[in-house]
């Protein structure tokens, strides 16, 4: 009987195989999509193995209900991706797939053609442009981007990822914007002259361009790292190849797939969240069948299939967001380091802070190490001052001295950033009579204040209430303790009213075009002060920006976690390179009240690389990545009980493994949260080899245990924290 294996989008492992009549056989190589019935559902399953003639088992196959695809939509290449990545993550395949492949094509569809590719703008678009009122920002940037004459639709909306679908689709049904069959592409930009050290970088790049090789470029903030990526491209290009550029955040890749755009015409694909599915369906294709040269995208694109994929690059591989936090919990820039290898072409590594992991590969000779230390505009980055604010007197979290620095550069008409990493207008709501603070009560944590939409809301599962008039307990007086970055900008309005100030944070900014929008305004130079969160520390390129001022970076220096050092030195870095990129030398302040401790003097004395050096001492002394491997066993119950007596039956089964370290069942960090008491198991091993075959053969009983109960629970390996 002729038999199928095929991978159905559900949280089991294990083979699901089908049968099919004799004359579909053939037809049903892997990467066609099928229709299965599973359980009393129709589901969407993807052939993984060719077809094979096998005695029919001793219990029931039920034969697949119908073939979508005349020929595989998913090419080997992304089938052998995810089924390593199922192994890895200990995920089950159907899933990975299911996170690989966008949506349309997860359900069975098919995509609509493309429509013509070209925008313009028509007689009534030029008309409404001029009456469009200022907040409806996509809209009119939409337009403006048409006023000099058609453009390619790729290119037209680049620099306006998420409204760009919705402000189109108006654009179109108000006949401002027309689809037109456009080939002029806006004249191409041609490559910059390099610096020396540009050029040095470069070679070393393109004589690596055979075979697999990883290397990483340290590059300080405004050193030219784009333009680097570029040169290499383009070489990548003209011999015919594609090239897959990752980036950490949403709002970052308009402003890179624009610069890609702007170097090479079309054929750039961006793919990220803020697509329509269809758009990244079609975006998918066209990469998988070599129309799109480039793809530009957030971590998910590391699962665009590409037919000539010749280079990847990842920039800022540093930032935390590479690792999704749910679901099948991938490190993107470990899947891309990972896939340039099975492919045999090189990956290239870029940030001004680079993650311990990759600087340790780098240290044991396993990834090249290329650096680009000028800014391309001569001055240095700034020096960053420590200042020492105890007994000093602190108005809403802020010293005198700050004070009066920003005002300084306020008033020589530079552009002034303040950092704090923590929204809302104060952590702690307490009452003055009584002393009660206001807890969440789904969390072991307390409610942020939130001013002006006055309520006070939880951080950790979103549980929301109005703002209480006095304290519910004792009705006495409720004080806000601490600051975030509303109460910031609050205090900063009083004292400079005749500036700009704007607040970058997520509960003011909920999209990347409104986040584009706002930083356009930066680039013209309309905004004076900004205040905001790690949203201002991502590589957006401030050229206006003459200082920076860190707000409080201390509860870091004491965070549990043992990667809470090591992001902050990178966010301090990354903050702190914002500032004098075009020409002007810079000031940077970092308030604090441990102005002696030695991980912040090193970090400000001697900078990044010499205090990443000095956490990787520790994290060798202490075994903790990258000189282990770690995977993390969470469960979430009802109580705490549950939780742990789960853990510790999983424990008492696990397969004993030479080199590898259990480590609890312990509560976590956070034992209560969205109302589930949370445990964990933590494991641990100097081989990652050793850790992963333990994995697997644990893998069973485990899945088998966590069916038998109704308890939440996730396997994250190399996990990005251990909260
Ligand atoms: P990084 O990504 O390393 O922070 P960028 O690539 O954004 O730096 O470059 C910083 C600025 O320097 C950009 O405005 C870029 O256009 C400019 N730049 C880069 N290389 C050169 C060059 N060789 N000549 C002139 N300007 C350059
Ligand atoms: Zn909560």
């Amino acid at each position: 009987m002729k038999q199928i294996t095929v991978s159905v989008p559900v949280p089991l492992r294990g083979r699901f195989d089908y049968e099919v009549p004799d004359a579909l056989a053939n037809a049903l190589p892997p990467g066609v999509r099928v229709r299965v019935p599973f359980g009393r559902r129709e589901l969407v399953g993807l052939v993984i193995e060719p077809w094979r003639d096998a005695p029919a088992p001793d219990f029931a196959i039920r034969p697949i209900a119908a073939v979508i695809d005349d020929t595989p939509l998913v090419p080997s290449e992304l089938l052998a991706l995810c089924q390593w990545a199922a192994d890895y993550y200990q995920h089950p395949l159907g899933e990975v797939l299911a996170t690989a492949l966008p949506g349309p094509f997860r359900r069975g569809e098919f995509v609509i053609p493309k429509p013509p590719d070209g925008l313009a703008l028509t007689a009534a678009g030029h008309a409404a442009l001029a009456t469009l009122p200022a907040r409806s920002g996509a809209l009119r940037s939409l337009l403006h981007a048409l006023v000099d004459g058609p453009r390619q639709a790729a290119a037209a909306r680049a620099a306006l990822p998420k409204a760009g679908a919705a402000a189109l689709r108006k654009a179109l049904d108000a006949g401002w914007v027309a689809r037109v069959d456009c080939d002029d592409v806006s004249p191409l930009e041609t490559p910059l002259a390099l610096t020396d050290e540009q050029r040095g970088v470069l070679d070393t790049l393109l004589a690596a361009r055979d075979g697999f090789s990883a290397t990483v470029l340290e590059g300080v903030t405004g050193s030219g790292k784009t333009e680097v990526y570029l040169q290499l491209a383009e070489a990548v290009l003209r011999d015919g190849g594609q090239v897959l550029v990752l980036a950490p955040e949403i709002g970052l890749t308009p402003q890179l797939a624009a610069r890609f755009t702007a170097r090479f015409g079309d054929g750039v694909a961006s793919f990220h969240s803020g697509l329509s599915e269809a758009e990244r369906a079609r975006h998918w294709l066209a990469a998988r069948d070599g129309r799109a040269r480039i793809v530009v995208g957030t971590r998910s694109a590391v699962f665009v299939p590409m037919a000539r994929l010749k280079l990847v690059i990842v920039d800022e591989e540093h930032d935390v967001s590479y690792k999704q936090q749910d679901g099948l919990r991938y490190g993107a820039r470990d899947v891309a380091v990972l896939r340039a290898r099975r492919l045999g072409v090189p990956v290239l590594l870029g940030s001004a802070t680079p993650s311990l992991e990759t600087l340790h590969n780098a240290d044991g000779g396993r990834y090249r190490r290329v650096q680009l230390l000028r800014r391309v505009h001569q001055h240095a980055p700034p020096r960053i001052h420590l200042l020492d604010v105890r007994h000093a007197p602190l108005h809403d979290g802020l010293s005198e001295t700050m004070v009066d620095a920003v005002a300084r550069q306020l008033a020589s008409g530079h552009q002034a950033l303040l950092f704090l990493n923590r929204r809302g207008y104060a952590p702690v709501l307490l009452c003055h009579d009584c002393g009660h603070v206001l807890p969440c009560p789904n969390c072991d944590a307390r409610l942020v204040m939130h001013r002006a939409k006055q309520r006070l809301a939880c951080h950790h599962c979103g549980h929301v209430e109005a703002l209480p008039p006095a304290c519910p307990d004792c009705g006495g007086k409720l004080v806000p303790v601490g600051q975030g970055t509303e109460r910031i900008e609050d205090a900063l309005r009083l004292r400079f009213p005749e500036y700009r100030i704007e607040r970058f944070d997520s509960d003011r900014l909920r999209s990347a075009t409104a986040l584009n929008a706002l930083l356009a305004d930066v680039q013209r130079g309309a905004v004076h002060l900004l205040v905001g969160t790690q949203v201002l520390a991502k590589g957006h390129d401030f050229a206006g920006l003459a200082f920076a001022g860190l707000i409080d970076v201390d509860q870091a220096l004491f965070g549990s976690d043992f990667r809470a050092l090591e992001r902050m030195g990178q966010m301090v870095t990354q903050v702190a390179g914002r500032v004098g990129r075009a020409g002007q030398p810079g000031e940077v302040l970092l308030q604090t009240h441990q102005p002696e401790h030695p991980l912040l003097r090193l970090l400000v004395e001697q900078g990044y690389a010499a205090f990443a050096a000095r956490l990787m001492d520790e994290r060798r002394q202490f075994d903790l990545p990258p000189f282990s491997s770690l995977a993390l066993l969470r469960v979430e119950a009802k109580t705490e009980g549950e939780a742990m007596a789960f853990l510790r039956s999983v424990r008492r089964d696990c397969p004993a493994a030479r080199e590898v370290d259990i480590l609890g069942p312990a509560p976590a960090t956070m034992a209560r949260r969205a109302g589930f008491q949370r445990a964990q198991l933590l494991l641990k091993s100097p081989s990652r080899a050793a850790l992963h075959r333990m994995l697997a053969s644990w893998m069973p009983t485990l899945e088998a245990l966590g069916q038998k109960t109704r308890l939440r629970w996730s396997l994250d390996v190399d996990p990005a924290d251990l909260f």
